[in-house]
């Protein structure tokens, strides 16, 4: 069965009677016009439509927390859609705590994730209530047993540990152990345990946490991660006594950014994962565990799409050809860390042959600010609306303040309804926090 996932567009996307594209009922023109470009955009109907795969598809094991990442896309009215769709949520900072906090979610649902965890965040995730915390290291356990007892609070963790299967995209590697930055190596989880045993006694260890990468095409990855969960979860209850019963498979699955991609499908996924899950629940002996999976891209990818307007156009003798847009690296770093790919229509002539291989170029002041290298796009003149596609992960938070050009804003639509839940940012948004010391200020 298909999942939203795989799909190019926003499922509400279509051409209307105006001959523009529209979205969630929407014309992307007039919503340019309403609230000017760059604009990113997110269609509700297929942010609910993936929670509902996601649902459905691990409807079969019983005990599933589905948890949204937020570092995906966090912001105050996505965080509560998913609240209503029931996903609790993976946070890897105060910052997403908070977002998190003030949508009224149900911080029991929450998961504090990270290698470098402060003080202070640590502090804030105690206070504000949330559910699990993921301890990375060893300076973590020590740091969260102490603020634990300060409080005379225990705190419910997952052991984050690093299984030795890593994903560069399309392949995967599986090694003894990993040299990674996050978690704890399999040979250092006995030392980790008789400390949280002996030693840090406000902390409750509850299971595993493991991630073992993003965009992921191949879902065989999730049974050797699987393997390797539910065997330490057994040897831990046979060493030790406990009785950790969770495991957290991170996140990962795929989305279809063009053309050329074939993202697995939820469902797929899922088969892969229960059928996995219950065959090694019965060689290792165990209770079936709580299951989490933290999927965050694959959630909010397909939804997204930015608009653009068509600044100035030039060929190059010899060369390519350019289309500027009124956007690029600051909004959507993606092209230019990852040479990511994208895939674009024009959105007041969607219907207009693809005549020509032009490069969308960003406005910023890098080469390398290049959002689509040879799309092929109808020929484009200035003030045309661009739509690119599949942006709602990894754009907006991951966006900046570069060349002191201010962040879009961000609009949910459905059902012909849009609404503004980022505002765009001001040139007093822009200089708000700068300060100018007494000796240096000037006549404004
Ligand atoms: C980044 C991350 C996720 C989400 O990954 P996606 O590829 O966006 O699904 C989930 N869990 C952890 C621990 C992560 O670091």
């Amino acid at each position: 069965m298909y999942s939203t996932n795989q799909f190019l567009k926003p499922v509400t996307t279509k051409i209307n009677d105006n001959g523009n594209l529209e979205i969630g009922g929407c014309d992307l023109v007039e919503l340019a016009e309403k609230y000017g470009t760059p604009l990113y955009v997110v269609d509700e109907q297929t942010l609910r439509n993936i929670c509902h795969d996601y649902k459905k598809a691990f409807s079969a094991y019983p005990k599933v927390n589905m948890m949204y990442a937020s570092k995906a896309l966090c912001t105050c009215a996505v965080s509560a859609i998913l609240n209503q769709e029931g996903f609790g949520f993976d946070v890897v900072s105060g910052g997403e705590i908070y977002t998190v906090y003030k949508s009224g979610a149900d911080m029991s649902k929450v998961l504090f994730n990270g290698n470098n965890k402060s003080y202070d965040e640590l502090e804030l995730a105690l206070d504000l209530g949330i559910g699990r915390v993921s301890a990375d290291n060893f300076f973590e356990l020590s740091l969260l047993n102490e603020i634990a007892k300060s409080r005379n609070k225990t705190v419910d963790i997952l052991l984050r540990i690093t299984p030795g299967i890593e994903c560069h995209t399309h392949e995967y590697i599986q090694t003894g152990h990993l040299d990674s930055k996050f978690g704890f190596d399999l040979t250092q989880i006995d030392e980790a345990v008789e400390l949280i045993v002996n030693e840090y006694t406000n902390l409750r260890l509850h299971g595993l946490h493991a991630h073992i990468g993003s965009q992921i095409f191949e879902t065989s990855i999730y049974a050797d991660e699987i393997e390797i969960l539910v065997k330490e979860l057994a040897r831990l209850r046979e060493k030790f006594g406990l009785e950790p019963d969770e495991i957290n498979l991170g996140g990962g699955p795929g989305v279809k950014y063009t053309d050329a991609d074939n993202p697995p499908s939820v469902y797929e996924i899922a088969e892969v994962i229960i059928s996995s899950l219950n065959k090694n629940i019965d060689k290792y002996g165990i209770k079936p565990p709580t299951l989490y999976i933290e999927p965050g891209r694959s959630v909010i990818s397909t939804a997204g799409v930015t608009l653009y307007t068509i600044g100035s156009s030039k060929q190059v003798p010899h060369g390519r050809k350019y289309a500027a847009v009124d956007g690029g690296m600051s909004d959507n770093p993606r092209p230019s860390m990852y040479q990511a790919e994208y895939f674009a229509q024009a959105a007041n002539k969607p219907a207009a042959e693809p005549l020509q291989t032009v490069t969308i170029a960003g406005r910023f002041c890098e080469s390398g600010d290049i959002l689509i290298k040879d799309a092929e796009l109808p020929e484009l003149e200035e003030g045309d609306i661009l739509c690119v596609f599949n942006t709602g992960a990894y754009n907006y938070s991951m966006a900046s303040n570069y060349n002191r050009v201010g962040k879009p804003a961000m609009v949910l639509v459905n059902s012909s309804q849009s609404d503004m839940i980022v505002k765009r940012e001001t040139l007093e948004d822009l200089v708000s926090h700068d300060v100018i010391p007494d000796k240096l200020k000037g006549s404004r």
